[in-house]
């Protein structure tokens, strides 16, 4: 059972901004991307993963991520995310004033190549530099594990892997390390398991886990996670970000489905879900092309989950 008592709140970090709109066909303008962030803000999150300063000729949708930063309204006690990949997008991060930097790295060589044409060891030859300066900066710095719990390329992930990753993003600097389900493989068991060996090993205070529904499994799974003691979960408004390795399949877990979820097993997130639903209504009202990502499990904003 879960435990229901006391003072526990679970973080729920949204992703939509960032991990959603990378990954959904959908012509957003700068406005309309800076309000929705600001509605999410509004709506009690804590952190918000707003942007990428990844090459904008690599992610067109994000293109305008040193606008968007330079727009928002920042809400005192909200950590905004950005995902930078190398110096050359921390050069941007910081001249826009980004003091939240996420970095990527993998389970795998395999689909660290695929990604980013580095090998794990690579990835983190590209960290180093980027890690020093932005801690110079005062940056909090949060590390993802992609692929953790099973790779499009080298299939099974054994968790002794993506605890060796982990590890070493947490002696680079990182503050808080996402292990991600990358194409939402994941079962509740292999959760259960990977947390019995970081229990061990890592600060589980300071792990989050990032589920994707492709499967229909991430309520179970973030179950098993707050089972196996990680407070922290990743969850995008309007399961905004299809799945990428299956095309039209659900991908992020949906913030609605997560919030319903953790409501009805007692825990407090301090997150107005339904503020959350209008900023969806509001961001899907102001976009110029047809979104093509919708999954099955993702509710439709305006209408119950359940
Ligand atoms: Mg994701």
């Amino acid at each position: 059972m879960v435990d229901t008592n006391g003072a526990d709140r679970i973080t729920v970090v949204e992703v939509g901004p960032r991990d959603g709109l990378q990954n959904e066909s959908l012509s957003i303008s700068t406005g309309a991307k800076v309000r929705f962030i600001e509605a999410l803000a509004d709506a009690g999150f804590s952190v918000v993963e707003a942007t990428s300063f990844v090459n904008p000729n690599a992610v067109p949708q994000l293109a305008d991520a040193d606008l968007v930063m330079r727009s928002i309204r920042r809400r005192q006690g909200v950590r905004y995310l950005a995902l930078v990949p190398n110096t050359r997008g921390l050069d941007r991060a910081l001249a826009a004033d980004v003091d939240a930097i996420a970095l990527f790295t993998s389970a795998t060589d395999a689909f660290a190549r695929a990604n980013v044409g580095a090998t794990i060891a690579g990835t983190f030859e590209r960290f180093t530099p980027v890690v020093e300066r932005a801690r110079d900066r005062g940056c909090w710095l949060r590390g993802y594990v992609s692929v953790a719990f099973g790779c499009p390329y080298a299939g099974s992930v054994p968790p002794e892997a993506v605890m060796s990753v982990a590890t070493d993003l947490f002696a680079l600097g990182c503050d808080e390390v996402s292990i991600a389900d990358t194409i939402g493989s994941a079962l509740p068991d292999q959760v259960s398991d990977l947390l019995r060996l970081a229990k061990e090993a890592l600060p589980l205070d300071r792990i989050a886990l990032h589920f994707h529904d492709t499967s229909g499994r991430a309520i179970d799974n973030v179950l098993a996670g707050i089972d196996g003691g990680v407070r922290v979960f990743d969850a995008s408004a309007g399961g905004l970000g299809g799945c990428p390795f299956a095309p039209a399949a659900p991908g992020n877990l949906a913030t609605e489905r997560l919030l319903a979820a953790l409501s009805d097993w007692g825990w407090e997130t301090g997150i107005d879900r339904q503020a959350v639903e209008r900023a969806v209504v509001e961001l899907m009202a102001a976009r110029g092309g047809e979104r093509c990502l919708v999954g099955p499990a993702v509710a439709p904003p305006n209408e119950p989950e359940r």
